[in-house]
């Protein structure tokens, strides 16, 4: 309850003050133009995650791990609005598939998702296909292993499984905030896979450099 008296009291804040960066704290927009001169790109390599290809955003660095942060830790869902037009304009640069891809989103841990009040992947996915005038629909479950967050490579590597809700669209576009290692998108292109869809992208706010 108190939970919910908070997401409440936030969304009234939201609705009635102009934002303030999450970065600098400058009143007038969600990330300032400051704040936003300095982000670099990140490299659109072809992981070799599973998918058919993941396009990232943002290099996930000094100027980008703040805006993440506030995106996933803080309560600031409105990181969504200003970087889902530009994530949907990286699918431009998808060939074209025979048909419409769906976008769905790799759950967080329900743990998570309870004490943040939303799901920021989802957040993310929702505004992206709004931006793209694509579907978008809540695919995958977290079947086990325990959050990403605070946890070695290693065990990252090993921890993270999906299951598919119902049967799945054919060509499907997956969103998260953060590729690091790479698992957890494996993880969700696999349980995809599996479940008969024939193609899967990833699509991320920011990823590592190098990992
Ligand atoms: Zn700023």
């Amino acid at each position: 309850m108190r939970a919910l008296v908070r997401r409440v009291l936030r969304d009234v804040v939201d609705l009635w003050l102009p934002p303030h960066c999450v970065v600098c704290r400058s009143p007038g927009a969600v990330v300032c133009g400051s704040c936003l001169a300095p982000l670099a790109p990140a490299d659109r390599v072809v992981e070799p995650d599973g998918t058919d290809g993941s396009l990232a955003l943002l290099r996930y660095d000094d100027s980008s791990r703040p805006i993440v942060g506030a995106f996933k830790f803080e309560g600031r869902r409105d990181v969504a609005r200003v970087f889902g037009p530009p994530l949907a304009l990286l699918l431009d640069g998808l060939r074209p598939g025979p048909v419409v891809p769906t976008v769905t989103w790799a759950p967080t841990t329900a743990r998570r998702r309870r004490a943040r009040g939303y799901d920021q992947a989802e957040v993310l996915a929702r505004a992206v296909a709004e931006s793209a005038r694509l579907p978008v629909r809540r695919l995958l479950r977290r079947s086990g292993g325990p959050s990403q967050t605070g946890r070695t490579r290693r065990e990252r590597l090993d921890g993270v499984e999906f299951d598919v809700f119902g049967s799945p669209p054919t060509e499907v576009i997956v969103c998260d905030d953060v590729l690091t290692t790479g698992a957890t998108m494996a993880a969700a292109a696999s349980a995809l896979r599996g479940a008969g869809v024939a193609r899967v992208t990833g699509l991320v706010l920011a990823r590592t450099p190098r990992w």
